[in-house]
């Protein structure tokens, strides 16, 4: 099995590739952000948005690739009512990025390009008649074009994640907007799934397509080489119409537009997460995957886990997932530093809070002997959670915490002495 992709993202940029016009504000009412630009009136010049040059040329190097020094582009001619100019400004031989790969677990999936274009219109089809929203039209894409290297569904899964994250730290959200065009062969032949929105529904097209494949060729019948549409409600693919090749759509020069320099262009250096998940655990000796899961798609996680020392890691770990069991997302690397002073194992989130500064300080806090007397009362009502808590530290914290709550203490000092008073009760 051989699957390659072509890959559209959004860059974030303000305007649109090639004119000033927002290029996702004020999208509620169609056809407002429009010029004679990205209208495709004749006459209109395009100019080359320089930030959507630069996202791009970070995204290339980010997939490893060979950045072209000069770059260009191309018009790629059809006839479609989504692009009335007659054609899609895009890139070819001189796409802003050539022969890269994205590792996915020690494997080398190869990108073959990297390139700039401008999104078209949006159709919405009615029963009898068909909308156009120009909105869209030049927002910038980029292009990601990988070889026919990824051999398996959950390689192919894989692969996704790992380029989400990619472009993730690379300030894009493919979960908003992601257009696929899938090959897919099992045997000798390739299909293609045109236009795929969403890493669901291609993950969904490409189990749908693998299993029709396997079922043809086990019955003994042909693949037909095709094109096919995936069909979100009936979560099926279809043949759709006849492939156009690269000459029928007839790729010629922009003569309006020029070579572009990217030397000049300040390259950062790229957060490749799985790679920075597998330092940090052979660091600091803990388990890659659960470093992996909290940084992927997290830049805060990834930042604090890198800056704390090896001694206080595992105490992070636990405590980004604390923040995240309480539900709280808005915390500082401040306020982190400071929780990770204290033992927060087993704090109530009243407490939690209030050890945070968020919430004031409780009116009065119980005195030992009230916490002592607590503590009896709750063991003897319930004798079986103090064996429990004796075998088991979970059972344990539990106690503690329902106590530190019950009594507003916090701090490992409280947790000591509570826990003290419930062993010398054991021993009554
Ligand atoms: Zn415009």
């Amino acid at each position: 099995m051989k699957i390659g992709l072509e890959v559209h993202v959004a860059l974030p940029t303000k305007t649109k590739l090639f004119c000033s016009d927002l290029a996702y504000e004020n999208q509620e009412e169609p056809n407002s952000n429009v010029c004679p630009v990205c209208l495709g009136l004749p006459g209109s010049k395009p100019v080359l948005n320089q930030r959507a040059l630069e996202i791009s040329t970070n995204i290339a190097n980010a997939l490893n690739c060979k950045i072209s020094e000069r770059t260009w582009f191309v018009r790629k001619v059809y006839f479609y009512p989504d692009l009335p100019k007659g054609y899609q400004i895009t890139q070819l031989d001189g796409a802003i990025g050539t022969n890269g790969y994205v590792a996915v677990h020690g494997k080398k999936i190869r990108i073959r390009r990297v390139q700039i274009e401008e999104d078209p219109a949006r159709i919405t089809r009615e029963k009898d008649y068909s909308l156009i929203d120009f909105n869209r039209s030049g927002v910038p894409l980029n292009e990601i074009v990988t070889e026919p290297d990824i051999f398996s569904l959950e390689e192919l899964k894989d692969f996704i994640d790992e380029l989400r994250s990619i472009l993730y730290y690379q300030g894009i959200n493919i979960n908003q907007e992601l257009k696929t065009d899938l090959n897919i062969s099992l045997a000798e032949t390739r299909v293609e799934i045109k236009n795929v929105t969403g890493v669901r529904n291609l993950i969904a097209a490409a189990e749908y397509e693998i299993a029709r494949q396997s079922e043809l060729i086990k019955s003994g019948k042909k693949i037909a080489a095709e094109t096919r549409a995936y069909k979100e409600d009936s979560n099926e693919t279809v043949s759709s119409r006849e492939k156009e090749t690269e000459e029928e759509y007839g790729f010629t020069f922009e003569p309006d537009l020029t070579f572009y320099d990217t030397t000049r262009i300040t390259i950062q250096k790229p957060i490749i997460a799985s790679t920075v998940a597998a330092d940090l655990a052979n660091k600091n000796d803990y388990g890659e995957k659960t470093i992996r899961e909290l940084i992927l798609f997290n830049r805060r996680n990834l930042s604090l886990l890198s800056s704390i020392k090896k001694e206080e890691f595992k105490d992070g770990v636990s405590l980004i997932e604390k923040f995240a069991s309480f539900g709280i997302d808005d915390y500082s690397e401040k306020e982190f530093k400071d929780m990770l002073k204290h033992d927060v194992s087993s704090v109530e989130k009243s407490d939690f809070m209030f050890m945070l500064g968020r919430e004031k300080k409780p009116e009065q806090k119980a005195g030992k002997p009230e916490i002592e007397a607590g503590i009896k009362e709750m063991l003897s009502s319930d004798r079986g959670l103090m064996e429990r808590g004796l075998k088991d530290e979970k059972a344990m914290s539990f106690m503690i915490g329902k106590i530190k709550e019950k009594y507003h203490v916090t701090g490992k000092e409280a947790a000591d002495f509570i826990r003290k008073v419930i062993k010398s009760m054991s021993n009554n």
